[in-house]
């Protein structure tokens, strides 16, 4: 479906974003791969599909090295046209006791990372009149849970500039949505899992329960794979006029 297409998948060392990148993969594109966790064994497992996959270290708090990681995609592959804005991180704490410099944090990597990469692959996609971008927000782009104040206002700061971005390219073939996933078992989420068993004295297997059946009716957690076939969904024509959605894949987390 993707042949002779590429993508670029910001934080895609792990987690859902490594699980989108193989999944572009196996469509056809070329990938670019981005994160900080283990570059060389993300890159082997993308490459032992086939196709060309490449890396870039950008720092996604870093505005300059956000545009330079597009400009070096488009003159690698000649072209980016599937931009997945996925890299994020987390912290936990009441609004009194957020330090300040996660607060700029999660906001900078989680939010205005988005911006900062659309803008600097807009301009391409809009020369070829094709492109996709998928904006990773998350349940708590619509919703909101106790102690993730920057997260909670990144996420429902990416849902509408999506729509935003979704309206002023509506009549172009470029399309612009977000997903939002509940639970999701990737290290982001591990880590909440640890602080919960730590708190609870309860085991890993227990503080996994208990976190799901807080939230996440099904009390199962949504996998990359998932989250992977709803990107290369919104990667086909039959989704050519889907435009601006924020897109749950929840367990019905936001259905309650
Ligand atoms: P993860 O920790 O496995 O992956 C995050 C990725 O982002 C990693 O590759 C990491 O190296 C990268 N990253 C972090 N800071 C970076 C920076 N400054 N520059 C470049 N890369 C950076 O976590 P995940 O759960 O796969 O999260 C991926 C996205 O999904 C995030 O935006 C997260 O908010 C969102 N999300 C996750 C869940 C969940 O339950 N796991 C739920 C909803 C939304």
């Amino acid at each position: 479906m993707l042949k002779g297409k590429t993508a670029l998948v910001t934080g895609s060392t792990s987690g859902i974003g490594l699980g989108i990148a193989l999944a572009l993969a196996r469509n056809g594109a070329n990938v670019m791969l981005n994160g900080f966790g283990d570059v060389e064994a993300a890159k082997a497992e993308v490459a032992a599909i086939g196709g060309k996959v490449s890396y870039h270290g950008a720092d996604m708090s870093k505005p300059a090295e956000i545009e330079a990681m597009v400009r070096a995609c488009e003159a690698e592959f000649g072209a980016l046209d599937v931009l997945v804005n996925n890299a994020g991180i987390q912290h936990v704490a009441s609004v009194e006791d957020f330090p300040v410099e996660r607060w700029d944090a999660v906001l900078a990597i989680n939010l205005s990372s988005n911006f900062h990469a659309m803008r600097a692959a807009l301009p391409g996609m809009k020369q070829r009149n094709w492109g996709r971008i998928v904006n990773v927000a998350s349940v708590h782009g619509l919703v909101a849970s106790v102690q993730k104040s920057a997260y909670v206002a990144a996420k429902h700061g990416v849902v509408g500039l999506t729509k935003v971005a979704a309206l002023e390219n509506a009549t172009t073939g470029i399309t612009v949505n977000a997903v939002c996933p509940g639970w999701v078992l990737t290290p982001l989420v591990q880590k909440q899992v640890d602080a919960r068993a730590a708190q609870a004295n309860v085991s890993n297997d227990e503080a996994k329960r208990q976190l799901l059946a807080e939230k996440q009716p099904s009390l199962q957690f949504t996998t990359p794979e998932q989250l992977a076939g709803l990107v290369m969904f919104l990667c086909s024509p039959a989704a050519d006029n889907i435009r601006g959605v924020a897109w749950t894949v929840d367990g019905g987390w936001t259905a309650q």
